[in-house]
């Protein structure tokens, strides 16, 4: 099979690009109710001739059926918006107000299509298989689980998966890849403090959770610094107090919550473990009792080093050498792209779109966020790229 220029390819598609991407954008729906968007890819995706599937209420899967038997490469796209109201001043601005596509995910939906499309042309020559997942909701409660639940990785299997995220601190035109730890994983815990109420005047009648619920929280600063290794990262924060009724009152119950994040599975589990020990342990000491309810989020997120290296490599060669923005430092933010890499090894990249000259700085989740348009011939070549590059390899042996 010749060299496929992918990028000239998808330059030509450019005004296809932006038109889909901006219909998203003027469109945005939340998690779980992407129905106009899901309706739009699988229209999109059937015009292409490729099979689609409902999952996971609005997910749409388009399959792509190669030469042989051949492995087969699953490329994924969120399509949900956030509860954000629009305030950039641009004709393609937010139709709805208090939702908005601040993090992306129009772009990424948009990218994908116009990567299915160019694959397409090579379906009798390409040796193996393509899953094109547009996944719901990645910003609420997660689409990939459920997409998965339902059977998205099998029949056929897929034996690897990729995916890209708009990222504002790189600039368009290049592409960022992390080996390994890359995204956190998220859990929540609820805490109720039990005590004893009295009279305030009489404190030691009581047990006072509010002050039970201060030494919980002092306790808690100790697991990062003295049960995690320094090297490793881990965040404990508490974001929600709240207890007690008058100030004459000694408290009989106090409530917190709050959230870990862990780059690692094995730190995760410590981590989980300290914080509910620390909690039942201090309040124990001090005659008061605590429930503690921890529950799993999205898990750590880490890429595959032979597959952060083909992106690497796809990276180098469709946009050009210093075009690669090597392993910057992970988020401990979440992205549940992580539960595909689970099941498959594959790699999650950061696509380029900051441009400083239009004025396209503004972080992802911020009222201000767009992107430059420039990046989607990008992303519709890397991904094409990177499906193209896997099946050769894999045919390859
Ligand atoms: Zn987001
Ligand atoms: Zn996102």
């Amino acid at each position: 099979m010749p060299e496929i220029d992918y990028l000239s390819q998808a330059k030509e598609l450019k005004e296809e690009l932006v038109r889909i991407r901006r219909d998203i954008h003027m469109h945005p729906e939340l998690g779980m109710e992407e129905h106009r968007t899901s309706a739009l890819v699988e229209a999109y995706l059937q015009s292409l001739g490729l099979e689609t599937k409902r999952v996971a209420g609005t997910g749409i899967i388009g399959i792509f059926g190669g030469v042989g038997a051949g492995k087969t490469v699953g490329l994924r796209a969120d399509m949900d918006a956030l509860p954000l109201s629009d305030e950039k001043k641009v004709e393609y601005a937010s139709c709805v107000p208090g939702k908005m596509h601040a993090c992306g995910h129009d772009a990424h939906t948009a990218c994908l299509l116009v990567a299915a499309k160019l694959l397409t042309q090579y379906q009798a020559t390409l040796p193996g298989h393509i899953k094109f997942f547009f996944q719901p909701a990645e910003e609420t409660d997660g689409g990939a689980l459920p997409m998965i639940e339902e059977g998205a990785m099998e029949s056929p299997h897929v034996d690897a998966v990729f995916a890209l995220h708009c990222d504002e601190s790189i600039e368009a035109g290049q592409v960022g890849v992390t080996h390994g730890q890359t995204n956190a994983a998220a859990d929540t815990f609820e805490v109720i403090i039990h005590g004893k109420s009295c009279h305030g005047a009489a404190p030691h009648e009581g047990i006072d959770a509010i002050v039970v619920v201060a030494q919980v929280i002092n306790a808690l600063q100790s697991i990062v610094s003295r049960n995690v290794d320094p090297v490793d990262s881990v965040v404990v924060t508490i974001g929600m107090l709240r207890g007690g009724y008058k100030e004459n009152i000694i408290a009989d119950r106090a409530e917190l919550s709050g959230t870990i994040r862990t780059l690692s599975p094995v730190t995760r589990e410590i981590v989980r473990e300290r914080v509910e020990r620390t909690i039942k342990g201090v309040a124990g000491a001090m005659g008061a009792s605590a429930e503690v309810r921890l529950t799993r989020g999205y898990p750590c997120l880490i890429n595959d080093r032979s597959m952060a290296d083909l992106v690497v490599a796809t990276g180098k060669k469709v946009l050009g050498e210093n075009h690669v923005v090597l392993d910057s430092k992970p988020s401990l933010g979440v992205e549940d792209f992580a539960y595909f890499l689970e099941k498959a090894p594959g790699a999650f990249f950061r696509l380029g779109v900051k441009n400083e000259k239009k004025g396209i700085v503004h972080p992802a989740h911020s009222s201000l966020f767009d992107i430059d348009e420039d990046a989607l011939p990008v992303g519709a070549a890397m991904m094409a790229q990177i499906a193209t590059a896997y099946l050769q390899n894999s045919a390859r042996g």
